[in-house]
């Protein structure tokens, strides 16, 4: 049985985790943001370490571990019941994150709809990513030029995925409004599924 799943992209700082948090309190719907868990890793794990290595960089974690840990973590929260797949329909941030990822999830997932968040004004996502840094404490938004490359790595791997859902999946989303905007665009959405 595949997940019923709706994706959101958008480049770092575009507001995917905000959104993705609010739509996880709604009945019926279960958020999942892969880069939370790879942070609720300890440094004790092995993957932990290869994350921090990685992530400090501005740089993905390999496929195969990362795709592994996600199934592991739905596995564990649909067994104590946080998730259930004949019921809810799971909301994924931060992944399928590449072409290669989108593949290996293939057999898992049924996308109904990926939202891609954009916003054209780099300088704006910057912004939003150091003030994080300073909330979040992360170290992967501290620096400028770490910020850059994931922006970068967000245009060269992380859009092409949005191809390999086809046009009719996805719906453009203007971030730069505010969140409640954003988010009554993506309901709207939704409601029609
Ligand atoms: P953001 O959306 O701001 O880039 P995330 O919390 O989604 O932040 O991800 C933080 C870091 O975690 C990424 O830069 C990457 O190193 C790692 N990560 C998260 N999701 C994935 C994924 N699907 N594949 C590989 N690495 C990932």
């Amino acid at each position: 049985m595949k997940y019923r799943t709706l994706l959101l992209f958008g480049a770092p700082g575009a507001g995917k985790g905000t959104q993705g948090k609010i739509l996880g309190t709604v009945p019926n719907f279960y958020h999942c943001a892969c880069g939370e868990v790879f942070r609720n890793l300890t440094t004790d794990n092995e993957l932990g370490r290869t994350f921090i290595e990685y992530s400090s960089r501005g740089q993905l974690v390999p496929d195969e571990p990362t795709v592994r840990l996600w199934r592991q973590n739905i596995e564990a929260n649909t067994q104590m019941g946080r998730f259930n797949p004949e019921r809810d329909t799971l909301v994924l941030d931060g992944i399928p994150r590449n072409i290669g990822q989108a593949e290996m999830l293939a057999d898992t997932l049924d996308v109904l709809a990926a939202f891609k968040l954009t916003c054209a004004d780099k300088a704006k996502l910057v912004e939003r990513l150091q003030r994080r840094a300073l909330r979040e404490n992360r170290l992967d938004d501290a620096n400028l030029e770490v910020i850059r490359d994931r922006l970068e790595l967000y245009e060269r791997e992380t859009k092409p995925v949005l191809d390999f859902y086809g046009p009719k999946l996805v719906h453009v989303i203007d971030a730069t409004q505010k969140p409640v905007v954003v988010l009554r665009n993506i309901l709207d959405i939704i409601a029609e599924i």
